[in-house]
């Protein structure tokens, strides 16, 4: 026995109290719009911090009133063949393609906790009428959606039915420029592709938003798209290239934020129902296994297992380049000057 205190080896440091407050907070002030109610909302916010700093049971300290994004990549099909991605190389068989009640019922159960619901994949619009049932539930929950697509399945009547639920599309566009558009994408879709921005502009106004991959293949493209979105007030962001298979380079001089990685309060569901805090779950040792599927528990017991708590402490400190994502950081990214 020792009279001297001996700190323990894992309790956590005032670095890591700092982080788990910046990563708390910043996402947090990011989504309040009025900024007259920026410093009210902070102090408060500052004070349940506080108070589930030291109090703390899984499901409130980690799934809080409107605190989480619930992402669902709903397919991994799609008729394009990026040279950015591999996705598409590996198309879930449709005896592993998730039920659709199973995603609604989770949506249903956690909506409450939910800021926002995003769909992505492959492409989500091969399931077009799924995503229009999901758009609908989430509007009755009231709960905001954001639809990633690479805009090759839009139709009219699919933009109209989108546009009366309010919701947010986002069209995935690397380069405008046609000469180069089939090595891009691998499909020669550039027309068809083109009228339907223009017709999702039309129908939505501003609830369309346009996305680029930053690569060295993109750089200079990247320029020209942000050039055509500013020209037609189309807001656009940049998400830095990760390697999901595919054959692109990342760019150099991508910035890393020092902060938290702010996925651990996202909630992922794969197409076959499994549930992971990130995407990139599997560079996490404790993270590899998925936390649980949809298609056969409770996502809120899923949610409430400590390794569910555990996995999400270690996400505290994860400092790996997929925290730059915009999936993993829940504020719109630059745009790259003219
Ligand atoms: S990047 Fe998107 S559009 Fe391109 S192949 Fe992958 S999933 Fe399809
Ligand atoms: S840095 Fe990447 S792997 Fe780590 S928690 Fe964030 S998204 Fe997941």
């Amino acid at each position: 026995m020792s009279l001297i205190y001996r700190k323990r080896a894992n309790a956590p440091s005032l670095t890591h109290w700092i982080y788990d407050y910046y990563g708390e907070i910043a996402p947090f002030a990011h989504r309040i719009d009025r900024k007259f109610a920026l410093v009210p909302l902070v102090l408060l916010k500052t004070v349940e911090w506080g108070i589930y700093r030291w109090y703390r049971t899984p499901i409130r300290r980690f799934y809080g009133v409107k605190g989480n994004e619930l992402i669902y990549m709903i397919t991994r099909r799609c008729g394009d063949r990026c040279a950015k991605c591999g996705i598409w190389k590996n198309p879930e068989p449709d005896s592993e393609h998730l039920d659709l009640g199973c995603f609604l019922d989770c949506l249903s159960r956690l909506h409450e906790n939910l800021y926002q619901v995003t769909l992505t994949g492959g492409e989500p619009l091969t399931f077009a009428d799924d995503v229009l049932r999901i758009a609908e539930e989430a509007r009755k929950l009231g709960v905001p959606m954001v639809l990633m697509t690479n805009g090759a399945l839009l139709t009219e009547k699919f933009l109209r039915r989108f546009g009366d639920l309010r919701h947010v599309l986002v069209v995935s566009l690397d380069t405008v420029d046609p000469t180069k558009w089939e090595a891009f994408r691998g499909r020669d879709h550039y027309e068809r592709v083109m009228r339907n921005v223009a017709l999702a502009r039309e129908i939505l106004v501003d609830r369309l938003r346009v996305q680029s991959v930053l690569a060295r293949e993109s750089e200079a493209d990247i320029v020209d798209v942000a050039a055509f979105c500013r020209e037609r007030g189309i807001q656009h962001t940049i998400q830095p290239y990760m390697d999901f298979d595919g054959s692109w380079h990342g760019a150099a001089g991508l910035r890393v934020s020092d902060g938290p990685c702010a996925a651990r309060k996202n909630i992922c569901i794969y197409p076959n129902g499994d549930v992971v805090k990130c995407f990139d779950h599997r560079r996490i040792p404790i993270a590899r296994e998925p936390l649980g599927n949809i298609g056969r528990e409770d996502i809120i017991e899923i949610l409430c297992r400590r390794r569910a708590t555990e996995v999400s402490c270690v996400m505290k400190s994860c400092n790996l380049p997929c925290k730059q994502l915009s999936c993993n950081v829940p504020v719109v990214l630059e745009s790259v000057p003219a």
